[in-house]
């Protein structure tokens, strides 16, 4: 039996509900950013039917002609979520309102740079290697401070926050512990930073764990549209 997009969604939506009503320090609540990377504008359009504004995209190409082709859907929110190589940060900075993946300097200074004037500033989040997994993109937990400062000063890039993505793993022990060492990380840097309110982590595979050690943003594709053909 396969459900509807909006069915997936509302289920997708009360399983955030829960699991942020299980848990007792964290009072804030959780954005849900629809992953719709590899399906078609189509099921994006269902998604925003059933309210959803919030959307993932991980390939540079794809994103920038989605939000081309979806620009009279009211209040879309585009996230660009996955790993950015500069010769593409150009479209990035021009079409997109958040970047989770900076991950170096020159990526970050290109986006300042390539932002158009007259756009608000491009909202960005650090990307970090929680694990030091050598295999694993995104910066390791000591040296994040410098590209944090960049992109804070950066004029028209806003610095929100920090991203992370664990794979690689089904055990649920290693996923809180590597979430709650990303929320500690987090924590000790939100005092500096202005505007550093989001800490991205949790799929749909580690969507629990994730919002039980204090996620507020969550990225999630196949538990909304299904299994991807590709990737
Ligand atoms: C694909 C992807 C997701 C969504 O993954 P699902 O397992 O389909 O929920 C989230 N974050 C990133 C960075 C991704 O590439």
């Amino acid at each position: 039996m396969s459900s509807t997009i909006a069915e997936k969604l509302n289920n997708v939506r009360q399983q955030i509900t829960d699991f942020a009503e299980q848990r007792e320090q964290f009072q804030h609540p959780v954005q849900l950013i629809a992953v719709s990377k590899t399906h078609p504008p189509q099921a994006i359009t269902e998604a925003w039917q059933a309210g959803q504004r919030h959307f993932g995209e991980n390939y540079a190409q794809e994103a920038v002609d989605k939000a081309q082709q979806l620009t009279h859907l009211d209040g879309i929110c585009w996230h660009f979520i996955g790993p950015l190589q500069s010769n593409k940060t150009r479209p990035i900075a021009e079409s997109m309102d958040w970047v989770h993946s900076v991950d170096r300097e020159k990526i970050a200074r290109r986006l300042n740079q390539q932002r158009p004037e007259g756009m608000p500033a491009l909202n960005v989040l650090v990307q970090v290697n929680i694990d030091g997994d050598p295999n694993k993109s995104g910066l390791v937990a000591d040296q994040i401070q410098p590209l944090l400062d960049f992109c804070q000063r950066a004029e028209n890039l806003t610095l929100r926050g920090l991203m992370t993505i664990l794979e690689g793993t089904d055990d649920e022990q290693a996923q809180h512990h590597s979430f709650k060492q990303m929320r500690e990380l987090f924590e000790r840097y939100q005092p500096q930073y202005e505007n550093f309110d989001s800490l991205s982590m949790g799929m749909s595979g580690d969507m629990r764990q994730a919002i039980l050690e204090g996620a507020n943003m969550v990225r999630i594709g196949t538990a909304i549209f299904g299994k991807r053909e590709y990737l």
